[in-house]
């Protein structure tokens, strides 16, 4: 006897193999067989005819971090066929708090603070314990944050840890992996990731590389820079022997453009010569971070009390003027002041979706004094979406075999800012785009980017297949319907197209509406 029986769909089991019409059984939460079911029974049957039926998607960079626990449903996650989010992405994890991080945590975690009154862990480990305790719709996999690491040893300023320093790193490095985290991320152009140099990053990755643990990093440069942050990344993987993820890869700024073929040529090199690297990436031409982001490091060195002084500062300001006009952006080599919309402003509502330039129109003064006023009244906390990309640049990255997907986003309310649609339309938006669309990418592949490949990196090793003995993490689709329907202008819209989902032997999803089922699980590493 099955509890569900998932009948006559066509099954792409998540190795690039071709479809085959096929029955599914799955029984106390694990696929039990993949054939021929005709004759028995379940508890619930799923007609699948004419529908496509694959593992569960999994999201290998999310920042659900703290939003899991206010929207545990998930919903703009679980209605794109994603049954695994991984965390604790770009740097940054709520866990270890120390005294010395404690108020940049805080501070980060203000809205999650809002709703939850407090935040209820310090550890790593017992923020591994919330996350499991948490019913939620879907299982989370959890890195530690190297920000938060340094952060928990040297607090945000521009310091170099002494070999102390490092030593204390470490030992907390290697208390999340005992708990259960799946490697460690870098944020390098975030406060305080950004302080550190490559012997830092090498030694941490050593740790993780003991463990078998992956290094995920938001490497120092996408833009003009490109080049060498991937060689810094590269060389921390090689020093240390870590499984590199160079996570959302991408070519930011014009004058970058074209550069993403360059990058992967130099992971499938080293690839080639045995190395365990690879990278993901999301399917649009626009970017999302923080407004803070886009200023130099002696803006916002130590934190966001110290830069929200700075850009009070007439001097100061003038000073960032000056460099904005001579440099643009950092990372970008120049400014392009109306293809950066605001996408959360808790001060400012009514520029949501509106450019830095429409701003600054809108309020009678320069673009610099705009990103200012917007830094200070949002206390540091202003988000934007970037329109950086070049499409070509798109497609390289998200057709190439060693590239997951990865959405980048989080779980949300619906209705909440005007975010980046990637958070609600990233899976289905490959599948209709890049398969049915475009054909850049065939479907059975694109599968194997959203399920085997990122398990295989992760070591989910019953995950990600559609096989007997796999954990039944199982999403049904309908190949002529499914698409992303979240634009820029409107991004709170789910998508469609996703017609069954079952987590962990359960259904999520019935008939394309959730059905308020929590079977999710905290995956630990093993
Ligand atoms: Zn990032």
């Amino acid at each position: 006897m099955y509890d569900v029986i998932i009948r006559k769909g066509f099954i792409i089991d998540g190795t690039g193999a071709p479809p085959l019409k096929k029955d599914v059984g799955v029984a106390d939460g694990v696929i039990v067989k993949v054939g021929d079911l005709s004759g028995e029974g379940a508890e619930e049957v799923v007609d699948a005819d004419g529908l496509f039926v694959a593992p569960g998607f999994i999201d290998i960079h999310n920042h659900s971090d703290s939003s899991i626990f206010t929207v545990p449903t998930a919903d703009n996650y679980v209605t794109q066929g994603v049954t695994t989010i991984v965390v604790g992405n770009c740097g940054y994890s709520p866990a270890p708090i120390t005294d010395n991080n404690r108020e940049f945590l805080e501070y980060s975690e203000r809205e999650f603070i809002k709703e939850v009154g407090g935040i209820p862990w310090r550890s790593f480990s017992e923020y591994l314990d919330r996350l499991e305790l948490l019913e939620k719709s879907l299982n989370v996999v959890v890195l530690v944050g190297h920000g938060t690491l340094r952060s928990a040893v040297l607090g945000v300023g521009e310091v170099k840890p002494s070999e102390k320093h490092l030593d204390e790193m470490k030992g907390l490095l290697a208390e999340a992996m005992d708990a259960g985290a799946f490697g460690m991320s870098s944020g390098l152009i975030y406060v305080p990731g950004m302080f550190s140099d490559t012997r830092e990053l090498i030694e941490l990755a050593k740790v993780v590389s003991r463990y078998g643990g992956i290094y995920a990093t938001h490497i120092r440069n996408e833009g003009v820079g490109l080049l060498d942050a991937v060689i810094e990344a590269i060389q921390v993987g090689l020093a240390s022997g870590v499984s590199l993820e160079l996570s959302h890869v991408k070519a930011a700024g014009p004058p970058a453009w074209g550069s993403v073929a360059k990058v992967l040529n130099l992971i499938e090199e080293y690839v080639g010569r045995g190395y365990d690297f690879s990278a993901d990436a999301y399917p649009y031409t626009a970017s999302s971070t923080g407004l803070d982001a886009l200023l130099p490091a002696w803006v916002r060195e130590g934190g966001a009390e110290k830069m929200i002084e700075r850009l009070r500062n007439p001097d100061s300001l003038n000073e960032l003027r000056g460099f904005l006009a001579r440099y643009g952006i950092p990372e970008e080599g120049h400014a392009d002041w109306d293809k950066i919309r605001i996408s959360y402003s808790e001060s400012h509502p009514e520029v949501l979706g509106k450019s830095i330039d429409e701003v600054s129109r809108m309020w009678d003064i320069d673009p610099v004094s705009t990103i200012a006023r917007l830094l200070v009244e949002d206390k540091g906390l202003t988000g934007v979406v970037i329109h950086t990309m070049s499409e070509n640049d798109v497609i390289k990255a998200v057709s190439h075999p060693l590239v997951a997907i990865g959405s980048d986003g989080s779980v949300m309310k619906l209705g909440e800012g005007v975010p980046h649609p990637r958070n609600y339309g990233t899976f289905p938006r490959v599948i209709a785009k890049y398969v049915r669309e475009s054909k850049v990418l065939n479907l059975p592949e694109a599968i194997r980017k959203m399920t085997s490949l990122p398990a295989r990196k992760l070591g989910l090793h019953d995950r990600g297949l559609l096989r007997p003995g796999f954990k039944a993490d199982i999403v049904v689709f309908n190949y002529y319907t499914i698409r992303d329907r979240a634009t820029y202008e409107n991004p709170h819209v789910y998508s469609t197209g996703i017609e069954y989902l079952v987590v962990n032997g359960r259904l999520v999803i019935r008939e394309g509406k959730h059905t308020g089922a929590k079977p999710g699980k905290l995956l630990r590493r093993t």
